[in-house]
């Protein structure tokens, strides 16, 4: 196996790693679904099934790779490197839904929103970075 093959298998492995990682946190984050908002919870189902299908890409990536690399991949079909690319953007369509959810359930978790105007704004801000009004943070305590 030459370097670029090995620096593109360990490559592949990190983000199937990182991706097994989250969906280790969306099956926690399932444990919670009872009370939650039932929009959050079809977002976390969301996720969970996004992550597994990118898990499984992963996985028919690496198996294609190895096919390719020992000379195993059938010929006259789609070629291997083809394979691979069309599987790579899959996981990057998916890899873009899912940051969207995350961003999605991040403002339902934590939304501060201004009473005047609407801005969201940080916790912990003394003024809203939309129309200047003074803040009090309701949720301080937490
Ligand atoms: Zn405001």
């Amino acid at each position: 196996m030459d370097s670029s093959v090995k620096r593109f298998l360990y490559e592949m492995a990190d983000r199937a790693a990182a991706v097994a990682e989250g969906a280790k946190d969306a099956v926690t984050g399932a444990g919670r679904i009872v009370g939650e908002k039932k929009d959050e919870a079809k977002l976390r189902l969301d996720l969970m099934r996004l992550r597994s299908e990118c898990e499984s890409r992963f996985s028919e990536i690496g198996r294609t790779f190895y096919l390719m690399n020992s000379g195993d991949w059938p010929r006259g079909g789609e070629s291997a490197e083809h394979r691979i690319e069309s599987l790579l953007g899959q996981v990057g369509e998916r890899e873009m839904q899912i940051s969207d959810i995350l961003h999605r359930l991040e403002l339902m978790n934590g939304r501060r929103e201004c009473p005047s105007c609407g801005t969201v704004y940080s916790e912990g801000d003394a003024f809203c970075p939309g129309c200047g009004r003074p803040l009090k943070d309701a949720d301080k305590d937490s």
